[in-house]
């Protein structure tokens, strides 16, 4: 069997969780969407199923597939809902809408509705992306009062650059969203991961951790006790030594300056690693650090094993996990781990723990 795998660590899962309900206080809901950054849904919802407040997807067929997988707790569409087709399933499944956009107020309002809902209301403090600004806050949350059709109001909004203690973005959304709430009712979330480690004012009544709890400090520098949760790996399947001078891989962009002892691991761009990191990235072969040499192709790349002579065939590559942070590698590709992690595909999935 090619030996491309996803492991993934759920009791590392579980104590992220922990970790961020105990940093921030109140509630969290478990931001499972993108199939919980490619470490599954499903699997993931199940494991934090007795500990978890809750949980937050994109849309609604994200929350469906958990519905239909038996989670019973609150989940919250990010994104609300797009038609009153929605609204109608949002409804019978008892599920929670963020709703960001008139248009969405205008739904609920002509929704034939058996019951009234509860509503994630988004003010816009600073991202620019969504929500409602300043005195069209309160505005909104009037029409949704009125309509009849809402049982009660938590006000959200996210932040744009928490991951940066440095600059003062987070302070300024901070000072916007207390403005444009001033004067209304109902509990407050504010905080993504890096709020929930690195901005205690923004700790009110429900966090919504998403990168923390698959392990991936947003603030890597701080030391935050995270877990990875995905060890994203595969095997050495063949070895051959090249003479100083030879090119290897594609575009030749490597050329051995010495006899080199490569080995060829099957994992490639088409499994999710990115094909974009340099010569040098790091990474372990049983364990013990080695590089890539050579440019990433879709089914396989190719390593330096000229240090470790004991490595050969069947020997095992950690692409990320606990041996080689995914944010390195995610620095080494010019992106972040999110991306990252969503973009496994392919490989092997198996759940630990
Ligand atoms: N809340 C909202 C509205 C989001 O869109 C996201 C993710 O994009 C999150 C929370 C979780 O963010 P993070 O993964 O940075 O914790």
């Amino acid at each position: 069997m090619r030996p491309a795998l996803a492991r993934i660590d759920l009791d590392a899962l579980r104590h992220n969780y922990r970790l961020a309900r105990q940093r921030h206080g109140g509630r969290a809901l478990a931001v499972v969407k993108a199939n919980a950054y490619g470490h599954g849904a499903v699997r993931c919802a199940w494991a934090l199923a007795d500990q978890a407040d809750g949980y937050a997807v994109a849309f609604l067929d994200e929350a469906l597939e958990l519905r239909a997988a038996g989670i019973t707790q609150p989940i919250l569409l990010l994104e609300g809902v797009f038609d009153a087709a929605e609204l109608a399933a949002v409804a019978e499944q008892g599920l929670w809408q963020v709703v960001h956009h008139e248009d969405q107020i205008r739904m609920l309002e002509a929704a034939p509705l058996a019951a009234a809902l509860p509503v994630w209301l988004k003010v816009n403090s600073g991202m620019n992306r969504a929500g409602f600004v300043g005195p069209a806050v309160a505005q909104a949350w009037q029409r949704l009062q009125a309509s009849g059709k809402v049982s009660d109001i938590t006000l959200m909004t996210h932040f744009a650059r928490a991951d940066e203690p440095q600059v003062i973005s987070t302070a300024e959304q901070l000072a916007e969203f207390d403005a444009a709430t001033r004067e209304l009712p109902g509990p407050r979330s504010l905080a993504n991961s890096a709020a929930v480690l690195g901005w205690p004012d923004a700790h009110r009544d429900w966090a919504r951790p998403g990168i923390l709890l698959y392990g991936a400090d947003p603030m890597p520098a701080e030391g935050n006790g995270l877990r990875p949760v995905m060890t994203l790996e595969s095997a050495v399947i063949a070895v051959r030594e090249i003479p100083p001078g030879s090119p290897l891989g594609y575009g030749a962009r490597f050329v051995a300056e010495q006899p080199t002892r490569v080995g060829l691991v099957a994992m490639g761009y088409a499994d999710g690693y990115p094909r974009t990191v340099p010569d040098g990235t790091p990474l372990t072969v049983d364990g013990q650090p080695s590089r890539l040499i050579g440019r990433v192709s879709m089914d396989m790349l190719t390593v330096d094993l000229t240090h470790l002579p004991a490595a050969g065939i069947g020997s095992r590559v950690e692409l990320w996990g606990k041996e080689v942070p995914v944010n390195r590698i995610a620095a080494a590709a010019n992106t972040i781990s999110y991306e990252l992690l969503c973009n496994v595909k392919r490989v092997g999935v198996r759940y630990e723990g």
